[in-house]
């Protein structure tokens, strides 16, 4: 292990070392709380599908040993010298984002994530020059900066998925004004971040429609989740009765398909954003693109201002996750249920939630 002088404070976490899609418990070193820090007693952390890419190499760029999680809530432990916003005690969160430059025009605007130096909270390299360990272990020392209060009315583990499932989604909704009442919204991909979309398209007074592969969500998605409608991707007839009909999509999906059956859901002008990260190239066919003067964006969760800004309004219309808790014995058993798309709607891993200060 790599020694940094000011790197003593030990934590247990879980880890990959490998591809094989498991992690293992790991001991390793994080920084000592410096005065822009604030130190996290880790309570809960979602179970993103990235986390899922990251521990199998999807994407060929992760450094093993590799801990994930950047779903993190807890509790502040101890604050340096400069900060003043935090105190021991809050209930906080962690993101996607653990750095940045904090000098760009992105920085500037809080759009964090957007800079180009942003390190991401796992498998990120921090301003120290070391590899970012993220929310899968017992404690965490974060900058001031990027840390977020949890609302006092939503409990730590369901608002867990909200620091990142929750900001992906709201960020795009926001920025191409999906925001507004009367808007049709469909949700492609009931998972993590698409279950989410349906909960803010429902409060913000959108009509929401899921495109899914899984009939069996059906039932789930219209009573627990008030989505309007409800199409399976594969049922030709179900997709050419919907044509047209949408104003905007947001693509959750974590698997290669085609955008093409998609897009011809979409009204003309209407937006598709994708969020979704496949490790294969979407497919895009010129058509659907052409005849309906149809737009396809992306987007990469949200700045700092935007997810305190989501927090709120999660805590005013009361928005949180709904969530599968489980133990840190049963991580890998987790992992495995989500790579089978068997999950309603995401996974918590209860890290220290029931233990005292
Ligand atoms: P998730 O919980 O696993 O949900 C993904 C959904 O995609 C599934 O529930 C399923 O929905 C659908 N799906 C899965 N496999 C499929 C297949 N083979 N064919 C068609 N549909 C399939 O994942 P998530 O955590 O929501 O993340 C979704 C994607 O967004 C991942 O690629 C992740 O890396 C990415 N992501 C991006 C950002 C960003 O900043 N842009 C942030 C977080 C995550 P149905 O059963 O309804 O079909
Ligand atoms: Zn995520």
């Amino acid at each position: 292990m790599e020694v940094t002088p000011n790197h003593t404070q030990t934590v247990t976490g879980w880890a990959a070392m490998d591809e094989s899609g498991k992690v293992e418990p790991f001991i390793f070193k994080r920084r000592e709380n410096g005065v822009d820090d604030v130190t996290i007693k880790v309570q809960y952390c979602g179970m993103c599908h990235t986390d899922l890419h990251f521990i199998q190499n999807d994407w060929g760029i992760t450094m093993y040993p590799v801990v994930p999680g950047h779903e993190i809530t807890g509790v502040v432990t101890k604050v340096g010298s400069n900060v003043s916003g935090f105190k021991v005690g809050d209930r906080v969160g962690v993101g996607c984002i653990s750095a940045s430059c904090l000098d760009c025009e992105h920085c500037h605007r809080s759009e964090e994530n957007y800079c180009d130096k942003v390190t991401l909270t796992y498998n990120g390299i921090f301003w120290d020059g070391t590899v970012t360990y993220g929310g899968y272990s017992n404690m965490l020392v974060a900058n001031k900066r990027f840390v977020v209060r949890i609302p006092d009315n939503l409990p730590l583990d369901a608002a867990a998925p909200l620091l990142c499932a929750g900001i992906t989604v709201y960020s795009p909704m926001k920025q191409h004004g999906m925001l507004q009442s009367g808007g049709n919204l469909g949700v492609i991909g009931l998972g993590g971040l698409g279950h989410v979309a349906v909960k803010f398209g429902k409060a913000f007074g959108l009509r929401v429609t899921v495109i899914s592969t899984s009939p069996a969500k059906e039932r789930e998605a219209r009573e627990r989740l008030k989505a309007d409608d409800f199409i399976v991707s594969t049922n030709q007839k179900q997709m050419q009765a919907m044509a047209r009909s949408l104003d905007y999509i947001i693509d959750t999906v974590s698997a290669k398909h085609s955008l093409g059956p998609i897009l011809e859901l979409l009204k003309v002008n209407g937006k598709l954003v994708l969020v979704a990260a496949p490790d294969q190239p979407v497919e895009l066919p010129s058509f659907p693109l052409i005849f309906g003067k149809r737009t396809v964006s992306g987007s990469m969760t949200g700045g700092l201002k935007e997810t305190k800004e989501m927090l709120d309004l999660c805590g005013e219309h009361n928005i949180t996750c709904d969530i599968e808790l489980v133990s840190t014995d049963r991580i890998n058993e987790a992992l495995a249920r989500l790579a089978r798309n068997d999950v309603r709607y995401r996974f918590v891993i209860n890290i220290g939630g029931n233990s005292k200060l």
